[in-house]
């Protein structure tokens, strides 16, 4: 996972829907356009300018997205987002898509058209989340302050003082701020409450309906915020050299704001969980055509999704063949005096359940990835496999606890504001596990896995794209970054490092990166599964468990992922596809002139940008 910048992602699907009606003013206009360009210089020089100014009102209207962005103008804005800012945004996403048809993008040069297409997009998804998806009238985990919050109090872009009296300000918009949340969710909560067949009132039929754990997980984060405001911000201002006046004024308004939350957390606990419970409405699959729509939207990739899932479906039966030639090789080894077993799946998963035992002790978890990483290092250097920056260093902490959710590790890079900030390791720690619970946990990230873990969300995973990304010379592409892109990217290079020799290529190292690679894939297979052809949790335990050899609570962990999200789960593999699948057309097209070094470095320097795009660009470069 990345970290939680917003990323809203799109398509021009809603362009295409009004096309009929704009058609003829829009070829005129086009023409017009055209003409009000002497040459393409003109026209990129006026659309870097345009960019700037893009970026000016997209964080106007977006002052938290600026915060974590690294773009601190704004901080003292706390957004309350009901009808009126939704109209806002939908008038922001009209003039920018307009302002768009002046340029005419084919004579832009290559770095700028991608731009222009990320920002149509982001517009598109934008419109699209608002008008169609409507995460806010049934998404309580789409309600918290803490991000905002905590990106101003632990940011240390300037003096302590300063910040607290931004932060000042957003605590006077906190109970506005969940007020409205609790009035965006009500309208849904009559819904769910209401006679299906009286009810002559009812609201078109919700595409999505908050169940048990979504509303679990915005009490659980909500938590998070509430210690943050109640505890940590009170810590810093009773440190901080403010004057008295001025330190009892904003713990007043802290202690304010704390109760507005927990009133939220206590909304949340009483009206919402009881009616769902009651009424067992827990369904939150989409349905086929929202699903497509999402993933085009979040994903950007150049396939549809059914694609995708049957590519995932065939790749699973071909890992399971190398998995049984490499377990074969090292059965005789671990298992002397037992013959192979007739099921192959049962095989493996007994060589995967032997070498899952060494792993690390519960407490250890922590210092023993940020032990690993130089040795992660190490290995990409000596074999020449990208450029690695040695003066950005990475941190490894335990995941602040109003970011804790369903994944236990994440990788949070620096905006692009503050490229030289510091990019932490977020590790969740087992301290509310059971001894059961945490070695199920452990035997998944065992010795092996554990090493797989911290080459995609360290290095040369997120961690060193989130550098590239932000030594690109693209504004844009680092703040409307496509998550298909950076997953895809942390997928690609665990397969790399493999094919290079990382571990030795030993046996156990393959047949354990197989089972991580496994998981991935399954990832897409589930998504689609759960969301489209409307699978049981059953099914779903099955499947991890059976055919991917996952331990119970990492199977159940993905269970609860899958219920709460959608789409999300595939860009992994989606965007490692992609990945995977443009170099080898780059070494076919380069032959003996590939090097690999220099295609990751090309690949990473346009920065985040969705892989379609880059693609693109990098074929006409080698052409
Ligand atoms: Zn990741
Ligand atoms: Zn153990």
């Amino acid at each position: 996972m990345i970290n939680n910048r917003c990323l809203i992602k799109s398509s021009n699907f809603q362009i295409f829907k009004l096309m009929p009606l704009l058609l003829i003013p829009f070829v005129f206009a086009a023409c017009e356009k055209k003409q009000k360009y002497a040459n393409a210089d003109e026209a990129n020089a006026d659309f870097e300018k345009y960019k700037v100014h893009f970026i000016e009102d997209l964080w106007k209207q977006y002052p938290g997205w600026a915060t974590s962005a690294g773009f601190h103008k704004y901080d003292s804005l706390l957004v309350v987002p009901d009808d009126h800012f939704r109209e806002t945004e939908i008038e922001f996403v009209k003039s920018h898509l307009n302002k768009l048809t002046d340029f005419p993008v084919n004579i832009l040069e290559a770095n700028n058209r991608i731009d222009y297409y990320m920002m149509r997009d982001q517009l598109s998804a934008i419109r699209w989340s608002i008008n169609e998806f409507k995460e806010f009238e049934w998404n309580p985990a789409s309600y918290n302050v803490a991000g905002s919050f905590d990106a101003v109090l632990n940011g240390h872009y300037e003096d302590l003082e300063l910040r607290l009296l931004s932060i000042g300000s957003k605590l006077k918009n906190v109970q506005a701020y969940y007020d409205v949340a609790k009035s965006n969710l009500t309208p849904y909560l009559l819904q769910l409450i209401a006679d299906p067949i009286n009810d002559t009132t009812k609201r078109a039929e919700p595409k999505l309906k908050p169940n048990r754990l979504l509303v679990e997980r915005a009490i659980l984060q909500n938590h998070g915020a509430l210690f943050l405001i109640d505890s940590s911000l009170i810590d810093s201002i009773n440190k901080s050299s403010l004057d008295q006046v001025k330190k009892v004024q904003l713990i007043a308004d802290a202690h304010l704001a704390a109760k507005s939350i927990g009133d939220f957390i206590n909304w949340m606990e009483v009206e919402m969980l009881s009616q769902i419970d009651s009424l067992e409405r827990v369904d939150y699959r989409l349905d086929k055509n929202l699903y497509k729509a999402k993933f085009k939207h979040d994903l950007q990739a150049q396939a549809e999704p059914v694609k995708i899932y049957w590519d995932a479906i065939k790749d699973k039966k071909s890992v399971h063949i190398e998995m049984k030639l490499l377990a074969d090789e090292i059965w005789e080894e671990y298992f002397p005096s037992e013959s192979i077993p007739d099921d192959s799946l049962q095989e493996i998963n007994l060589l995967i359940e032997k070498l899952s035992i060494n792993h690390v002790h519960r407490d250890s978890l922590v210092t023993s990835i940020r032990n690993q990483i130089a040795d992660l290092e190490k290995f990409v250097t000596d074999k020449n496999l990208l450029y690695l920056d040695p003066e950005k260093p990475l941190l490894v902490r335990e995941t602040p606890v109003w970011m804790q959710g369903p994944a236990g590790a994440s990788i949070s890079s620096p905006g692009p504001y503050d490229a030289n900030a510091e990019t932490f390791y977020n590790v969740t720690p087992l301290t509310n596990y059971s001894n059961e619970s945490a070695e199920s946990y452990l035997r998944e990230y065992n010795n092996y896995t554990m090493q797989i873990l911290n080459i995609h969300e360290a290095v040369p995973g997120h961690y060193t794209q989130g550098i590239y990304a932000n030594k690109s010379n693209s504004m844009i592409k680092a703040i409307l970054g496509n998550g298909a892109m950076v997953e895809g990217w942390a997928v690609y290079v665990e397969r790399m490092m493999m094919e290079n020799g990382y571990g030795n290529n030993s046996p156990e190292m393959w047949l354990m990166y197989y089972k991580w690679h496994l998981r991935e894939i399954c990832n897409t297979i589930i998504d689609y599964g759960v969301h489209v052809e409307g699978w049981t949790q059953e099914k779903v335990m099955d499947i991890l468990v059976n055919e991917a050899f996952q331990e119970q609570a990492e199977a159940a962990m993905k269970w609860n992922r899958v219920s709460e999200t959608q789409v999300q789960l595939c860009s992994y593999y989606t965007g490692y596809k992609e990945i995977y699948n443009l170099r080898e057309e780059m070494k076919n097209k380069l032959g003996e002139k590939f090097n690999l070094k220099s295609f990751h470095e090309k690949f990473l320097s346009y920065g985040s940008a969705p892989v379609k795009y880059i693609r693109m660009l990098m074929l006409e470069e080698a052409e």
